[in-house]
């Protein structure tokens, strides 16, 4: 099996286990905290195709209706960003919420997000990687599976290794994205976007027309903007893991994509999302970096809910990945709980000191 797939099944299996045994409901007390910030990318109805490489990244937009409606029938408040922060530093006071927020600016946020959250009246975020819109950065993980998708066999060169294989059923074009992205995140990013480039080219795929299609232009960006119940976030210009990048550059990175949201919508960002926002992507000096840029919060990919202490840590905060794979709302009420996370702490911790006691 897939080590993709074999992962989702152990997740999976993890996550019945705990809803069988209503974990959340029994323990969710202590662990669920005062909210969470879900994050979302595509919203669209699958396709039918067998070969779905980012399949974790789309929900469908009925399913996004039944997540906006459980929340509240949960006793949660659906909240802007501003509204979170204040009711992080005012535990005492405050009711439960959530927070709505949507990855790098798909066009399907537009014409399928957005008619359901103005439908039920649910605020929510989109942070825009501003070279997406521009046509200058590379949706990179997008391109992998186009390429992969329309072709028999792949011959790629990344960091100067060649990498060849076949792709022609289901299941090779699978391993294959698995080895290609495996070997593209291995490199630096410049020399991972080259190789990219490269392969997109060899391939028969444009890029420029994959964006246009994919991304929403600055009317578009601007039109949401203008919504009050729209907040538009910083995500870089080149959608670079920052922690890569010399300090200069990822400075200039969140300077420049926040300048030009601003310039093109009039208003500039107060928050901001690290891309990929993973432990070895955003850290200290990226949690710094967002301060001293003026946002008044920065959500990462690191997974769980929202604690009073995340108040001093609003250039810190952790998200809840709304995963295509799983789109139940059984799951949505376990990962709320909190019950997941505090087991995933536990565990680290356990390990931590084994890996401690280990090296003694
Ligand atoms: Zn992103």
């Amino acid at each position: 099996m897939r080590f993709q797939a074999l992962r989702r099944s152990v997740i999976r299996t993890g996550l019945d286990g705990l809803c069988a045994v209503r974990a959340g409901e029994v323990f969710g007390a202590q662990t669920r905290g005062m909210g969470a910030i879900l994050m979302f990318h595509h919203v669209r109805e699958p396709s039918s195709a067998a070969f779905r490489p980012n399949s974790h990244l789309e929900i469908t937009p009925a399913y996004l209706t039944a997540v906006v409606r459980r929340v509240r029938e949960l006793g949660m408040d659906i909240v802007d960003l501003d509204e979170a922060a204040r009711r992080l530093a005012a535990p005492a006071s405050s009711r439960r919420f959530v927070v709505l927020t949507f990855d790098d600016g798909y066009r399907n946020n537009l014409t399928e997000a957005f008619p359901v959250l103005k439908a039920e009246g649910a605020p929510f975020t989109l942070y825009v990687a501003t070279g997406l819109v521009d046509g200058t950065a590379a949706p990179w993980w997008d391109v992998v599976g186009e390429i992969v998708a329309r072709s028999s066999r792949i011959r790629v060169t990344i960091g100067g290794h060649p990498l060849e294989r076949p792709t022609e059923s289901c299941s090779q074009k699978e391993r294959a994205v698995d080895a290609l992205i495996a070997a593209l995140i291995a490199v630096p990013e410049d020399e991972q976007r080259q190789a990219v480039e490269k392969a997109a080219r060899d391939h028969g795929v444009d890029i420029g027309a994959m964006l246009r299609e994919a991304m929403m232009d600055w009317d578009e960006i601007a039109r949401l903007a203008a919504d009050p119940l729209v907040t538009i976030g910083g995500h870089t210009v080149g959608h670079y893991a920052l922690s890569r990048l010399p300090e200069p550059r990822a400075q200039q990175e969140i300077e420049a994509s926040s300048a030009r949201i601003e310039a093109m919508t009039g208003i500039r960002p107060r928050h901001f999302a690290y891309p990929y926002g993973s432990a070895d992507t955003a850290g200290k000096r990226e949690f710094s970096l967002a301060r001293e840029a003026g946002f008044a919060t920065a959500v990462t990919t690191r997974r769980g809910v929202l604690y009073p202490g995340h108040a001093d840590r609003l250039t810190e905060l952790p998200r809840i990945s709304v995963n295509g794979d799983y789109q139940r709302l059984r799951y949505l009420d376990l990962l709320l709980s909190g019950v997941p996370y505090a087991i995933e702490r536990r565990i680290n911790r356990l390990r931590g000191r084994a890996a401690a006691s280990a090296s003694i």
